[in-house]
C-alpha cells in the first residue's frame, strides 16, 4: 500500500465538493487541512478539511474517512473559520455548569456591552 498523497485526495474532493448552502464549486486555495492521520498498513486515513466558499461566504468542514477503496465523506456547515477551527479543536467541551453560569450571566445582564468588557 503506497501512502496516501494528501494533495491528491484534497484535489479530488476540491473537484467533487460543492458548498451545501449555494452549490458553489469549492476554491481549492481556500480549504485546508486541520487534521490528518494515517494507518498505512491497514490502508486508513483520516482528514479533517475546513472549506469557506468564495461565493456565499459560508463555512463547512468535511469529515472523510478513507477506509481501502472506499472513501467516506461528511459535511457539516460551520459559522467557525479557519482560525477559530484550530483554536478550538484541542479545547474540552463546554460543560453544563458553564451554560448555567452564563444563563445566570445573561439574565442580569443590563446591555451594556461596553462597560462588561472594559477593563477594570
Ligand atoms: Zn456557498
Amino acid at each position: 500500500m503506497k501512502p496516501f498523497d494528501f494533495k491528491k485526495v484534497i484535489e479530488w474532493l476540491g473537484f467533487v465538493l460543492r458548498c451545501p448552502i449555494c452549490g458553489h464549486k469549492y476554491n481549492l486555495d481556500k480549504t485546508e487541512v486541520i487534521e490528518s492521520e494515517q494507518n498505512e498498513p491497514m490502508g486508513e486515513a483520516h482528514i479533517l478539511i475546513h472549506s469557506d466558499c468564495s461565493k456565499c461566504k459560508s463555512s463547512v468542514m468535511f469529515n472523510v474517512d478513507i477506509k481501502g477503496p472506499e472513501v467516506f465523506s461528511v459535511g457539516m456547515v460551520t459559522d467557525l473559520t479557519r482560525g477559530d477551527s484550530s483554536k478550538f479543536k484541542n479545547k474540552t467541551p463546554i460543560t453544563p455548569n458553564e451554560v448555567i453560569g452564563i444563563h445566570k450571566a445573561l439574565k442580569k445582564f443590563n446591555g451594556d456591552f461596553v462597560s462588561t468588557f472594559a477593563k477594570k
